[in-house]
């Protein structure tokens, strides 16, 4: 049975003041025992908020990080950074880093692996834009980013690591993927998987939707068979994530 594991991503939002309002208003009223939870803050927030959630089973991620161990790459973030101050997970591959930061198939291998080699869980974004979707090719395309997201790394690596399957269409719009939709890709990404891999592997690894989800969808969401959980953008900037994670 997969626990299920639900993430906020707070994209470039909070300063490290309001972030700290904001853990001290949800660290009490989420549920840990039925999901891993998560909360991708940005970077400068990290050690205040992990400092703020000691005690407490919530885990902390970034949202990015470079493939390199370190060196001249001025503006980046080494996953030994990350682990030594206590994150745990990186958020890898999503939609706007593709969008505005040039982030390819072949940099979120590069950074699955780096990730995987220092310990962080990658949570990779995969999903397709809705020009993808009108044309029908939306699992042809997803097969192509979970293929390359996965080369050279061994099914018990690959058991760890949690993919989210993000509609571009469905993030930050309000609009959501019907459940059925949403179900339809993650088991199609569990087959690909299942292919790449075995079964036993398939059915290990978590898959999250994200994509508008809210306190009152996630319930049907996360009730499907191939959903493990949410990566959740807007609404977990909010009091709704703790009824996202007790849902
Ligand atoms: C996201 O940022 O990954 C996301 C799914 O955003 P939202 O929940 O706002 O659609």
């Amino acid at each position: 049975m997969r626990k299920k594991i639900i993430a906020g991503n707070w994209k470039m939002n909070k300063t490290p003041k309001e972030a700290l309002e904001l853990v001290k208003l949800l660290k009490d009223k989420v549920n840990t025992d039925k999901s891993d939870v998560v909360f991708c803050v940005p970077f400068v927030e990290l050690i205040p908020v992990l400092e703020e959630l000691k005690g407490t089973n919530i885990a902390v991620g970034a949202q990015n990080m470079y493939f390199e161990n370190s060196g001249a790459y001025t503006g980046e973030i080494s996953a030994d950074m990350l682990t030594e101050i206590g994150v745990k997970y990186v958020i890898i591959g999503h939609s706007e880093r593709r969008q505005y930061f040039n982030e390819t198939d072949k940099t979120v291998n590069k950074k699955v692996i780096k990730a995987i080699e220092k310990s962080l869980i990658p949570i990779v974004c995969v999903g397709e834009t809705l020009e993808q979707r009108e044309k029908g090719i939306t699992v042809d395309f997803v097969r192509i980013q979970i293929k390359s997201a996965f080369q050279n790394v061994t099914s018990e690596q690959a058991e760890n690591v949690i993919i989210a399957y993000e509609p571009i269409w469905a993030i930050g719009t309000g609009v959501t993927a019907t459940s059925e939709q949403a179900e339809e890709v993650c088991s199609a990404i569990r087959k690909v998987i299942s292919e790449i891999y075995d079964q036993n592997t398939a059915d290990k690894i978590r898959i999250q939707y994200g994509g508008s989800v809210n306190g009152s969808n996630a319930k049907e969401l996360f009730g499907m068979a191939d959903i493990d959980g949410g990566l959740v953008g807007g609404a977990s900037l909010k009091e709704d994530f703790s009824n996202i994670v007790n849902y």
